[in-house]
């Protein structure tokens, strides 16, 4: 059969399947059966050290196995270098400067209430909501619980093993009591540092290579493993991708067995990447680097996603919940800064309608910064003050970011993308503020108390 043939029916069937499902929603009081959503957000874990974004070892062979049932994009870009800014983009569709969620210290920040995220879109349109976080930042008392009718704070770092299986817990729960749809979020730790994989999983990535550390790089102790290899590391990162997956596995797993997976919207993806001390550097929140930039995204729903597809564009954070969302048939925030991918999924666009501009923002370690990004090019410049452009790579000509050529630009074409990226974030900013101008929720009184009893206040992370 002819390609257009085969997308043509496909995209017929989709229609009646929408169609099917809407009509039998709620119906005699039978299991609404719009797709449940399954989100899985794997923290610090870097595209390019997964085996379907080309890597050379099986960290995570269950992504590979998805991206063939489902869609992967292979270029998906995250708002900010950080969980906590990065989080909150993910899951508001709204750039940095606009929510605001921008300081690393834990009582700096408050997601505002007057920020729709993904949850309270959901449980408006009567999903079942239920989060498991095991990241301090991803809480209640920071606002980024918005929405979800039970929200597990697992123990910062909390293991893989545990949070899986609390969220099976959820899943049966819900499964045995509810007939409204699921929203189902999960939020790995590992790989986040510090690495310490179960000792089977580290064991399949043991390398002989013999890479030092530069002599003068001292280890900080949170990441110190006892070694000054940087084989070792990433051994023990990829160990680390490694353990999160099996986890994960069992989580689709029982989806299968309970006879979801078709109906079930999965989504997985991370926060940020890592560095491992390319150009001298190590974990991330402080550059933009590709190798903290760059994040994995898989979407897979049999009815309504082609099985097998790997796109190219350029996507950011943002765009996945306007995505979600139109794939579940919700409608999505009007604050949404993001588009919907749904056209690419389908074939009916190759990029999107803003095109390969992928933006970022830092305001932690150093003055606040915004990077642009495309597909010929990454530019980042200071804000404040009188803005510079303090970096500017040659993508194509120089992928691993080594030579830094913001002083070589003729100055029409540097003070040009100065102007670009001051008045973009100007216009972020000016919708962010009057937006928080119509609230004010500083952290209550018992809420510092609670984040000092776990000591996390002013703590960075
Ligand atoms: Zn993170």
């Amino acid at each position: 059969m002819e390609p257009a043939n085969t997308r043509r029916i496909f995209l017929l069937t989709i229609a009646l399947a929408s169609l099917v499902g809407l009509s039998s929603c709620g119906e005699n009081g039978d299991r609404d059966e719009r797709p449940n959503l399954l989100l899985v957000v794997v923290d610090t874990l870097r595209a390019d050290h997964l085996e379907s974004y080309g890597y050379g070892r099986q960290t995570m062979p269950l992504l590979s196995g998805l991206a063939r049932e489902g869609a992967l994009f292979r270029n998906a870009f995250c708002q900010a270098t950080w969980t906590g800014a990065s989080m909150s983009s993910l899951f508001t569709s709204t750039y940095p400067s606009t929510h605001g969620f921008q300081q690393n210290t834990l009582t700096d920040n408050v997601l505002g209430a007057s920020f729709v995220t993904l949850a309270e879109s959901l449980a408006e349109a009567g999903y079942e909501t239920i989060g498991h976080s095991t990241n301090v930042y991803i809480s209640k008392v920071l606002g980024l619980a918005q929405g979800f009718s039970s929200f597990v704070e697992h123990e910062h770092l909390a293991d893989a093993d545990e949070v899986t299986a609390a969220a099976i817990a959820s899943l049966d729960g819900w499964h045995e009591t509810s007939k409204a749809p699921l929203f189902l979020y999960v939020h790995y730790m590992e790989p986040h540092c510090p690495y310490s994989p179960p000792p089977a999983h580290l064991a399949l990535f043991r390398s002989n290579e013999i890479r030092p550390l530069p002599a003068d790089f001292r280890v900080p102790p949170h990441i110190d493993i006892g070694s000054r290899d940087i084989s070792d590391y990433e051994s023990a990162y990829d160990g680390e991708i490694h353990f999160a997956g099996s986890e994960i596995e069992k989580l689709l797993a029982r989806l299968q067995e309970l006879e979801l997976a078709r109906d079930t919207l999965v989504v997985i993806t991370a926060d940020h990447g890592e560095e491992l001390f390319e150009r001298g550097e190590f974990g991330h929140g402080r550059t933009f680097h590709e190798e903290v930039l760059r994040v994995p995204l898989v979407l897979r729903l049999p009815s309504r996603i082609p099985a097998g597809i790997a796109l190219e564009a350029p996507v950011e954070l943002v765009d996945v919940v306007p995505t979600i969302l139109d794939l579940l048939g919700v409608p999505a925030p009007a604050l949404a800064e993001g588009e919907s991918l749904r056209p690419l999924l389908e074939g009916t666009a190759k990029e999107r309608r803003k095109g390969d501009a992928v933006y970022s923002e830092l305001h932690i370690k150093g003055p606040p910064r915004v990077m642009l990004r495309t597909r010929g090019y990454k530019a980042v410049c200071t804000t404040s003050g009188e803005p510079e452009m303090t970096e500017y790579f040659d993508l194509p000509g120089d992928p691993g970011e080594t030579r830094n050529r913001a002083a070589e630009l003729d100055d029409e074409t540097r003070e040009g993308l100065i102007d670009r990226l001051v008045l973009w974030r100007r216009s972020m900013i000016e919708k962010g503020e009057t937006l928080r101008s119509q609230e004010q929720a500083p952290l209550s009184e018992e809420n510092l108390r609670r984040l000092r009893d776990l000591g996390y206040v002013d703590e960075e992370k």
